[in-house]
């Protein structure tokens, strides 16, 4: 129990800029607190193209991926939940539960989370170098998910019924959730109310099916790819708009006076800055993509006074794991979420690298690691 187990992970260090590489880890045995999962899927999430293309500085050497699930494999001292054989899928914005806003029950915007920092809880890591077991590997975003093994707080792994597919659990880690909380939580879309969604990557997917779910009226979807806008319509979408650069006067025409509720699931400062003129007077503008760092977006903020319009930051969808990963779960298996659509394509380890880099010219569902077969 207490011996470290081999883990193959896909590693990168950005100070020496070097391709990710499949090498052979250490991952400890869970210590008070803890838990060591065996992996079993991770998602590629537009969050670890950020790290590849120096959107969001590193500066660790980290084992990439943060959208995952696996299965209990130890748990250490004082753990009662989960349990060893638990599906869990992972919250990669483990919180401190001692700040401010941690105590006022809203984790997601934690600002003592080690998550950030790519570390888990007290700047520790679970995983080293097989060669130099010295030499610690950081875990991306707290998760570090492309591994056959992870050691995380064990509230960071959240149990989900042993029904769900492995590769749905993962993306309920990230993507679902987000899109899902940025619907139910962050926007609290009510029945009948109308939506304009920009992006239908993973998380505008997961947009569209919550955005049916709450009985939205009309929903709009904007994206570059014909394909994704035919992905999009078969997830519910009620009409469609090709972001060719007409797709503002397509907006105007479709809702002259603006929709209720509007999200960017891109994280581009360009439609953060014209997404506030297409929503109605009093509507919610969400902006909900993660942006690079230092993204900034031109605004009229005459247009938002006078019209009263929200302009709201949307993390992690304003989730509460430990609440929604089961909520969600339990939606899927009702089949009032139906999430097998947006699954893409399993990919290998050896070749989650290179599916990463290829992240912006995929159209398929999401490309979902197979670390099960390792
Ligand atoms: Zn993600
Ligand atoms: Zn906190």
């Amino acid at each position: 129990m207490s011996e470290p187990v081999r883990s193959r992970a896909l590693v990168y260090d950005d100070r020496v800029d070097a391709a990710p590489q499949v090498r052979d880890t250490l991952v400890r045995a869970p210590g008070t607190g803890e838990v060591r999962v065996r992996m079993r899927a991770a998602g590629i999430c537009h969050s670890d193209l950020h790290a590849l293309n120096g959107d969001w500085p590193i500066g660790q050497r980290v084992v990439l991926g943060h959208e995952g699930a696996g299965v209990v494999d130890a748990v250490g001292e004082g753990v009662t939940h989960p349990a060893v054989g638990d599906l869990v899928a992972l919250n990669w914005y483990a919180p401190c539960r001692a700040c401010t806003v941690c105590l006022r029950g809203r984790p997601w915007l934690c600002t003592q989370t080690a998550a950030l920092e790519n570390a888990l809880p007290g700047g520790a890591t679970g995983a080293s170098d097989a060669d130099a077991p010295h030499r610690g590997i950081w875990p991306y975003l707290g998760v570090g998910a492309y591994a056959e093994y992870v050691t995380v707080p064990a509230h960071a792994a959240v149990p989900v019924p042993s029904a769900v597919p492995a590769a749905v659990a993962a993306l309920i880690g990230c993507s679902i959730t987000t899109g899902y909380g940025a619907v139910r939580h962050t926007a609290d879309v009510r029945p009948g109310e109308s939506a304009v969604v920009v992006g239908s990557g993973g998380v505008g997917q997961a947009i569209i099916l919550s955005l049916v779910l709450a009985g939205a009226s009309t929903i709009v979807v904007v994206d570059r790819s014909e394909q994704k806008l035919r992905a999009a319509s078969e997830l519910g979408a009620t009409h469609t708009v090709l972001a060719d650069g007409s797709e503002q006067e397509r907006l105007r025409e479709l809702f002259p006076e603006g929709a209720d509720v509007a999200f960017d699931a891109i994280g581009a400062p360009s439609v953060a800055g014209y997404l506030p003129a297409h929503v109605a007077a009093g509507g919610r503008c969400v902006l909900v993509g993660m942006p690079r760092v230092g993204g900034r977006a031109a605004v009229d903020t005459w247009d938002i006074v006078t019209r009263g319009i929200s302009v709201i930051g949307c993390n992690y969808g304003s989730a509460v794991p430990e609440r929604d990963f089961p909520a969600i779960a339990g939606l899927y298996l009702d089949g009032a979420l139906p999430l097998d659509l947006l699954v893409g394509p399993w990919v290998s380890l050896d070749d989650a690298a290179a599916a990463i880099l290829a992240l912006p010219a995929h159209t398929g569902g999401r490309m979902v690691v197979d670390l099960a077969a390792i």
